[in-house]
Order: structure tokens, then sequence, then C-alpha cells
């Protein structure tokens, strides 16, 4: 069930939200209906208003001329209404009366008589003649109709529900965006919780190899039976041993200081060049162990910066070390500098087993390795890059990767002259 959580998680909270989206799109629907069948409600209240003031004060309909109706012409009575329309600034007529109801929607607006003729039309209006005709909301004025009609109706209707719609899309958008970060930072504690249980392993095993070579060497020297040569042989394989511990704690030591910001830097001119020759020297056993050719292009015209020696020195060396201990046979290790505007520009090249692409972005975080199966044949932590690029970044500096999964990696850093100010210490 454990295994299978955060997919049903997922699955829930899917179907949680669509549930959600189905009932909003229905609460908007309905919502809708509602805003239209009250907006047609206020509409016809304003057009009985208008008829009232249009009508207000004219002759009776008991005036009409009987003959009159039976043709085409207008009578008396609306033709005096259509004289008064014409008098009349009927646009701020009729926005007043539908202010008054509360819409704001601009009209069209005209008058007809009983055929449908239009006795009365504006010309902003005479485009939406057969509109007026077919789908306006009418009014009758003695035998007239007084039609009006929205063109702009639905994006009125939608502006109007818009902060509510829009209201409910943030809401929505919300949920989603923090369901997905709090489903990414458990990921991210599950996979860092099974960093830290491969760390520990790992340091156990690398442990358990030094801690049982000195007991056995130490009773060794206690045992009488040892002439004075071979007691020294172990004595040495006890300093070897320990100086082994003493590198895997402060390894360890220095990626979590570094990690928690605790990492001072001391910084102090320097000479890259020299510092890159420095770390070549002292792994020259192990160039030659592996058989590995090492080439030095120290192009930088101004190899000088200002930086923390021990810090750089101590990423020269990982780096360096991580090309030996990622190599095939032949390595071959190229070591570039070039100038750049502000600073300098790092190359560690090697012709390794390279970083297959999807986990080129992986490799600079604390604890991870490059995935192997269960063949853990080169020993390492997964603490050395995120070392660092916290180093590099800390003197102002950028880290870049590039390799070729069987090709080669290279390694790109680059450092300014001076490091800024504030990466100088945070104690
Ligand atoms: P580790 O102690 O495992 O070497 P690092 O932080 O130094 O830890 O490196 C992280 C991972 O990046 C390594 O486990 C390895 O898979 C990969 N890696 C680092 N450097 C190289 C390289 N030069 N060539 C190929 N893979 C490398």
């Amino acid at each position: 069930m454990k295994g299978r959580l955060i997919p049903w998680l997922v699955g829930t909270m899917c179907v949680a939200m669509l549930v959600v989206v189905a009932v909003q799109v229905s609460w908007l629907e309905s919502s809708a209906e509602l805003r239209k069948e009250a907006f047609d409600q206020s509409v016809e209240q304003s057009l009985q208003l208008v008829a009232t003031w249009l009508s207000a004060g004219h002759l009776d309909r008991a005036d009409e001329d009987p003959n009159v109706l039976r043709t085409n012409e207008l009578g008396a009575l609306e033709r005096s209404i259509v004289r008064r329309m014409e008098a009349l600034p009927m646009d701020s007529l009729l926005m007043l009366a539908l202010a008054e109801q509360g819409i704001a929607a601009e009209p069209v607006y005209g008058a007809f008589d009983r055929y449908s003729q239009p006795v009365f039309l504006p010309e902003s209006s005479e485009a939406f003649q057969e509109d007026l005709l077919t789908r306006g909301y009418s009014v009758a004025i003695a035998n007239l109709q007084f039609r009006i009609q929205f063109p702009n109706l639905g994006r009125y209707l939608l502006g109007q529900m818009l902060g509510a719609f829009a209201l409910s899309v943030v809401m929505m958008l919300l949920i989603a965006g923090i369901f997905g970060y709090t489903l990414y930072a458990i990921q991210r504690t599950k996979r860092l919780d099974k960093l830290q249980r491969d760390l520990v392993n790992n340091l156990t095993h690398e442990l358990k190899t030094p801690i049982s070579s000195i007991g056995l060497a130490s009773e060794a020297i206690l045992d009488p039976g040892f002439d004075d040569e071979a007691k020294k042989h172990y004595l040495h394989l006890i300093r070897e041993e320990n100086k082994r511990l003493g590198v895997l704690v402060e390894n360890v030591l220095r990626a979590s200081l570094s990690e928690s910001g605790a990492m001072r830097l001391y910084v102090q001119s320097l000479n890259l060049h020299d510092l890159i020759k420095g770390v070549v020297k002292n792994m020259a056993m192990q160039f030659h162990k592996q058989g590995a050719k090492v080439e030095l292009e120290l192009n930088a015209s101004n190899p000088n910066l200002v930086g923390d020696k021990i810090h750089l020195t101590n990423i020269l060396f990982n780096v360096i070390d991580n090309a030996m201990k990622y190599a095939k046979e032949d390595p071959h290790v190229v070591i570039r500098t070039t100038q750049t505007p502000d600073g300098l520009s790092l190359d560690i090249q090697d012709n390794g087993v390279g970083i297959a692409r999807e986990h080129l972005g992986k490799v600079f975080e604390r604890l991870y390795r490059v995935p192997t199966g269960n063949v853990h044949d080169v020993k390492g932590f997964g603490l050395g890059l995120s070392y660092v690029k916290n180093v590099i970044e800390r003197h102002g500096g950028t880290v870049n990767l590039t390799s070729r999964l069987g090709e080669g990696t290279t390694f790109t850093f680059t450092l300014p002259f001076e490091s800024q100010p504030t990466t100088t210490d945070t104690a």
C-alpha cells in the first residue's frame, strides 16, 4: 500500500478535481441562465418605462382614425409618437431607463409599424434592423412596436460573470499547483531518504574495511611471533588505513558543511595555474598507476585571482580524481584554461565512461550517484560534485557539464578575478 500511496493520491485528486470542475461548470451555466432571465426582465421593465415616457400626454387611442388603421399610413397618435422620438435624445433616454434597472449594455433600437416597416430607426441601428425584428425585445406603443436589441449581449453577460469565473479558475489552478508542489516535495523527500540510506550503507561498508584491517594489524603487532620487519609493515598498514579513514571523514564533513552554508571562504591572491600544477603533481602516482595521459593547456594570460586556496585545490582534486575513477582504458585528461573578460574559464575534459543525458542535471545534487544497477565498482558517496558546485558558486563562478555516454565528460568552470564579497563569508 505504501508504495502505491502516491498514484492513489494522484488518482483521487484528479477525480476530485474533475468533480469540482463539473460542479463549477454546471454552476456557471445555471448562473448564466439566471442572469439572462434577470436581464430579460430588467429590459422589459425599462421598455415599459420608455413606453410610458413616449406616450405620456398624448392623444387617446379613441382619437385614432379607423380608416388609417386599414392602410399602412400612420395614425395621428403614432405620428406624434414618432415625432416625439425624433425630437427627444432617445439614446440618453434609453440608457437612463436601462440604467434604472442596473443595465449598462449598449442597445440598438427602432420603432416599427404593424407591417414591420421601420418608422424610426437611428443611423447606428440600421445595420441591426433584421436582428431587431427577429430577436429584439419589444414593447407596444399604440400601434407601433418599439424594439431594442443588444448586439454585444453575450460579451456583456460574460463580462458580468468574469469575476466569479476567473476566481474559480484561479482557485482551481492554485489547488492544482499546491497539490503538484506537495507531490514534488514528497517525491524529493523520498529520494533524499533513499540517497541518505545509500550513503549510510556505503559509509558503513567503507568504514568496515579499514577498521577490520587496523584491528587485524594491531593484533599482529601484539603477537610476539612476528619480527620487527613484519611489525613495521603492519604499522605502515595502520597508518595508511588511518589516512583513508581521515580522508573519508574529511570528505563527508566538507560536503555537509558546504551544503549547510557553514563553509567559510578564506580568500587570498593566488595563481590558478600554480594550483593546477600542484594538484597534478600530487596526483602523479595515481596517473602513473592507471597509465593516464594528462595534458595541460594553460592558455589564460592572467591566471591570478582572489579565492580560497584550500577549497579550490580540493575541487581540482575532486574533478580530476573523478576523471580517473570514471575512466576507461587509456585515460586521457585535458586541463585547459582560457581568459574571459572578468576572470578565467577552466575545462577539465576526460575520455571516460561519460554520463547519460538524463543524469546530467542531477550529478551536482548532494548524494546523487549515477545508478549503475547493483554493481558498485567505483567507490564514492555522491558528495564530491555538490561540494565542487558549492565552492565555485560561492566564489561567484559557474559550473557547466557536457558529456556523452561512452565518450567522455567535460566540466567547465568560470571563476571571476575577485570573488563576490557576499560569498566570502557565511559563518
Ligand atoms: P562520487 O563520490 O559518486 O564520485 P560525485 O559527486 O563526485 O560523487 O559524482 C557524482 C556522480 O557523477 C558520480 O557517481 C558519477 O556517476 C558521475 N561522475 C562524476 N564525474 C564523472 C566523470 N568524470 N565521468 C563520468 N561520470 C562522472
